[in-house]
């Protein structure tokens, strides 16, 4: 009962503006009170959202290539450079279903793919370059961290340079894939190959830096604890005080045979909070 009402203060304190602390959000985790939480949330959202509407976009995730040089247990999709299931996508095939999307009122393509191990920098900028030819008022939310990291040792040039020149070549965004739980000790044990939590989120400041937006994930379920999922937001939410340019996160749910048929790297979307103001709900 105690521990109850303990609770029930902590709901009133973050629906009231609040901001809770890593361990009191652990506290609301533990609880389990699904029913609770859910009433707090959307009270919070209603508070920072009063309009009666809510928006959307059309986009398609389009994967250039699943070839990938590191090894994610939970992945389906990567096929390792020797494997004979590799593929890069047909710049034409790429270039239609882009076509496609616009025809159905689409105004943005996810981009991403595995951690090819020869592209250089230049094939990358060229090809945002040929989707920019054609079709000038899409946006690109292109290349997650773990890609852009990986740019940057295939290239052997600095991060900033790297983000700077994709940046040019008409770079929109970029999505927070692979980011799972942002502490070393969980991607140790699931990813080999892949950027860690600190160069994560040093791809993602640096980008804010030069004034870009993206967004972030949490692929929650298999290996981490539940204080590591509140490390996990907390370090999100101290990159978010410093930069204030995640428009969004979204959480991945790694259930059982989902894995098996991954629809694409870096894992499946199940919730999505994409608001400037809710994801000050989740990180306030
Ligand atoms: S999740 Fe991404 S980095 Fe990991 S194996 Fe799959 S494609 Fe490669």
């Amino acid at each position: 009962m105690i521990a109850q009402l303990k609770i029930h203060d902590l709901l009133d304190k973050a629906v009231a503006g609040e901001r809770l602390d890593p361990s009191e959000g652990l506290q609301l985790l533990e609880s389990n009170d699904l029913s609770a939480l859910g009433r707090a949330a959307d009270e919070i959202t209603r508070r920072l959202h009063p309009e009666s509407y809510r928006t959307y976009n059309i986009d398609r995730n389009i994967n250039y290539t699943n070839i990938c040089t590191a090894v994610c247990d939970f992945c389906a999709f990567y096929r390792s450079p020797k494997s004979s299931e590799g593929y890069v996508l047909d710049r034409k095939v790429l270039l239609e279903k882009i076509q496609e999307t616009v025809e159905l009122g689409g105004d943005q393509i996810l981009l991403q793919g595995g951690l090819h191990p020869e592209f250089k920098l230049e094939w990358y900028e060229e090809l945002l370059q040929d989707i920019k030819r054609h079709f000038p008022d899409v946006n690109i939310h292109g290349f997650s961290p773990p890609e852009i990291h990986h740019f940057t040792k295939i290239a052997k040039l600095p991060l900033e340079e790297v983000l700077q020149r994709l940046q040019a070549a008409g770079l929109g965004s970029l999505p927070g894939g692979g980011a799972e739980i942002l502490v070393d000790r969980v991607r140790d044990e699931i990813t080999r190959g892949k950027v860690n939590s600190t160069d994560w989120l040093n791809v993602s400041r640096v980008w804010h830096r030069l004034g870009g937006r993206s967004s972030a994930t949490m692929m929650f379920g298999h290996v981490e604890t539940l204080a590591e999922r509140i490390e996990h937001l907390d370090r999100l939410r101290q990159l978010q005080d410093e930069t204030g340019r995640f428009f969004g996160v979204y959480l991945l749910d790694f259930s059982v045979g989902a894995h098996r048929n991954g629809p694409g790297p870096h894992g499946r979307v199940v919730r999505v909070f994409e608001d400037p103001r809710r994801i000050e709900a989740l990180l306030g």
